[in-house]
């Protein structure tokens, strides 16, 4: 492959050694990239602030074929959020977002619309700081749409009906909804017109918009966002260690 140049945004770093650091980043080009930073653990490293986690770079590496980790050649900081990361309300939501990211991303599998969506995710998050409940939900909701994994919650699942915009609809164990006249019994768990609603404005919207959108709307949002975080531990096979602090934080 040799040398590659790309966007890319830092998603955690590691230790190794006492001189070097394995940096994970989503790159806009390649996808899910493991690199080493040699001597970024030096006080006086070429790399300076360039790694922190959330920032926004342009980096220059270089791989080899057989190899998984590639070698980082040079970084240049394109945006930094270092200031945000000092909230920790901020850096608990978006080390959960990284933890979903990586999850998600097959390494060297570019996701163009992925990178897009988790670096206007941060922009906006960055500006809007005391909403971060809705962009968790907008991130959760997309990156499960882009990976195909998005119910259909216009439609009733058995009849396929489009579901009527004022009535609550239940909440299947696939994660799909049913219409009234489909339930046999009430569902134990209702999702109501105005989530649906939140469900379809997410769809539709920008992560600013979205954010306009749910503003009086927070315990709706977090009752769509506990359904996502289902399906998201569902797909992965466990629960996401995030998930825990946002659901008991909620
Ligand atoms: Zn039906």
């Amino acid at each position: 492959m040799g040398l590659v140049e790309t966007e890319g945004l830092i998603l955690k770093s590691y230790n190794l050694g006492d001189a070097d650091k394995i940096i994970v980043l989503l790159t806009r080009n390649e996808g899910l990239i493991r690199g080493v930073a040699k001597g970024a653990k030096r006080l006086k490293s070429r790399f300076g602030g360039s790694l922190e986690p959330f920032s926004v770079i342009d980096i220059t590496y270089f791989q080899k074929e057989e190899r998984e980790l590639v070698s980082i050649r040079q970084i240049e900081l394109v945006k930094s959020y270092f200031d945000k990361a000092s909230n920790p309300n901020f850096l608990q939501k978006f080390a959960y977002l990284a933890e979903l990211l990586v999850e998600f991303s097959p390494p060297n599998d570019p996701n163009e619309r992925l990178y897009r969506m988790a670096k206007v995710c941060l922009e906006t998050a960055a500006e809007n700081s005391e909403n971060l409940e809705s962009i968790v939900l907008y991130f959760e909701l997309w990156i499960l749409r882009l990976g195909g994994y998005l119910p259909d919650w216009q439609k009733c699942d058995v009849c396929k009906r489009e579901l009527n915009a004022n009535a609550d609809a239940g909440l299947q164990i696939n994660f799909h909804l049913l219409c009234r006249e489909c339930q046999k019994a009430r569902s134990h768990w209702t999702i109501s017109s105005q989530q649906r609603m939140i469900f379809a404005s997410a769809q539709k919207n920008s992560p600013e918009r979205f954010l306009q959108f749910t503003k009086n709307l927070n315990n709706d949002v977090r009752e769509v966002s506990v359904v996502l975080r289902r399906i998201i531990s569902h797909i992965l096979g466990k629960e996401m260690a995030g998930e825990k602090i946002l659901t008991t934080n909620a």
